[in-house]
């Protein structure tokens, strides 16, 4: 079980700049020395089971980027597509299409989806029939698990799902869904651009659960303007009562010279440091004193979730998703801006979605960048899942699957962290590293010492802050 505990001034010290570690390597290091063929040559590679211990390859799982959306959220930094126009998104989807059959081939048939998710931008913006051709299309292009074997999620958004319609997503065979909600505040709200009324969210969550939705999720952010610890309390409390079984909370990162988006935010409506830091603490303390388990960076979950589950059996692996329970599988990404993780390589689609349109139409697959792994980014990304999902890195369970001292390879990391454990964010013990309670929120400064690529400088606005 993970505790968490608030120190305003040791968050206030580390919690600068940083990786969120969705991927080791983080993104930044992807380079367009790799591209389609370099992918085709893993994706292939990929049908070989890993290493001899491995009597198959690894199953899939499959993510897909639906970029629009019908009005724009002010902190908005994803890559989305504000339309009107449905033209436009059914042509996308034609092309997303296209490219899934691009990538089915190079699969073996014999290799199951076990993980579908679709993404955005809002995948909700297109219809049942839509969403229900683009599964019909992806049936057909892979092998997909049987039902009780597969989790299939989608992200909703609220204010253009009727409860009705959630009937049609579970017979398309989706089981999982996240609720976008960010906070309940009307006045919150409409500082941000985004109205959406508390009975008809709340309506959803039930029609979920009547419809037996495995999991569901609500997103919240917290550093949004016009946000006081009273009113979020208030969205805390309807979120609680709702009792969903995930709760991610987000921190609101203001970056306007990346995400153009947020330009439109009122600065002087936000609140200060010292204000979200009291907006983090009273979310923690309230989640936690009602049931909630701390997974790690923003994620909470019931006690009873695949999650926790997944944590407490050291299944839990940190992704472009943020923690997944399928660590094991390939992980093959479609759409625009799309990042895929396919036998120790990653790979990045073209963002601009006529680029990327036009070299699938054009037969290619869409891939301007991404990296393939060398053995020591291999060992450091093991190191810092191990931080980010189970809390403590066992020295002995490296060196058995790497072949290495612990204490020798990492001797200057290991001298780096003694700072962190003076400060009590690690317990560094003969045989392994343990991430303290305070620790549990700056996991990303204790992972960013085994960040070799940290040593190189980095421009700074690259990363948001760490809380
Ligand atoms: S926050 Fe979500 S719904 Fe809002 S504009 Fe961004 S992608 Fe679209």
């Amino acid at each position: 079980m993970s505790k968490v505990r608030f120190d305003r001034e040791l968050i206030q010290r580390y919690g600068g700049r940083g990786p969120r570690y969705t991927s080791y390597p983080t993104a930044p290091q992807f380079h367009s020395g790799f591209g389609e063929s370099h992918y085709v040559e893993r994706a292939i590679r990929s049908n070989k089971p890993i290493s001899d211990e491995d009597a198959a390859p690894p199953p899939l799982s499959l993510y897909l980027h639906l970029p629009f959306c019908r009005t724009l959220c002010y902190y908005c930094g994803c890559t989305k597509i504000i339309t009107r126009n449905e033209d436009r998104a059914q042509r996308y989807l034609d092309v997303i299409q296209k490219e899934a059959a691009l990538h089915s081939p190079l699969y073996d048939r014999s290799r199951q989806v076990e993980q579908l998710h679709l993404g955005g931008g809002s995948p909700t913006f297109y219809s049942d029939e839509q969403l229900g051709q683009l599964m019909e299309t992806l049936r057909r292009e892979f092998t997909f698990a049987p039902p009780e074997k597969l989790q299939c999620s989608i992200e909703v958004d609220p204010r253009t799902v009727a409860p009705e319609r959630i009937e049609s997503l579970a017979a398309l065979g989706f089981n999982r869904l996240s609720l976008g909600v960010q906070d309940f505040d009307e006045e919150v709200q409409a500082a941000v651009n985004r109205l959406q009324s508390r009975d008809e969210t709340l309506a959803l969550l039930d029609a979920a659960r009547e419809h037996g939705f495995k999991s569901v999720s609500v997103d919240l952010i917290y550093g949004l303007p016009k946000q006081t610890p009273e009113k979020f309390a208030a969205t805390l409390e309807t979120v609680i009562q709702a009792r969903p079984d995930r709760i991610s909370l987000y921190s609101y990162a203001h970056m306007p010279q990346l995400f153009k988006a947020q330009k439109l935010i009122d600065e002087s409506e936000l609140p200060d440091g010292g204000e979200k830091l009291a907006l983090l603490e009273l979310s923690i303390e309230t989640l936690c004193n009602a049931g909630y388990e701390y997974i790690g960076m923003d994620h909470f979950a019931l006690v009873d979730d695949e999650l926790v589950k997944a944590r407490e059996s050291d299944h839990l692996h940190r992704n472009f998703q943020g923690y997944s329970t399928h660590a094991y599988c390939d992980l093959v990404s479609l759409g625009a801006s799309a990042i895929g993780h396919v036998a120790h390589s990653f790979y990045q689609n073209e963002k601009n979605t006529n680029r990327y349109s036009e070299a699938v139409l054009a037969g290619r697959l869409p891939i301007v960048k991404g990296l393939r792994r060398d053995n020591d980014d291999i060992l450091r990304d093991d190191v810092i899942q191990d931080l980010m999902c189970q809390g403590k890195v066992d020295f002995a369970a490296i060196e058995n699957s790497f072949d290495i001292d612990f204490k020798a390879y990492f001797a200057d990391e290991l001298a780096s962290l003694k700072p962190l454990a003076a400060d009590g964010l690690v317990r560094i013990d003969d045989d392994a590293v343990y991430v303290t309670p305070t620790g549990q929120l700056l996991l990303r400064a204790v992972a960013m010492v085994f960040d070799r690529y940290l040593r190189e400088p980095a421009p700074e606005q690259r990363y948001s802050k760490v809380i």
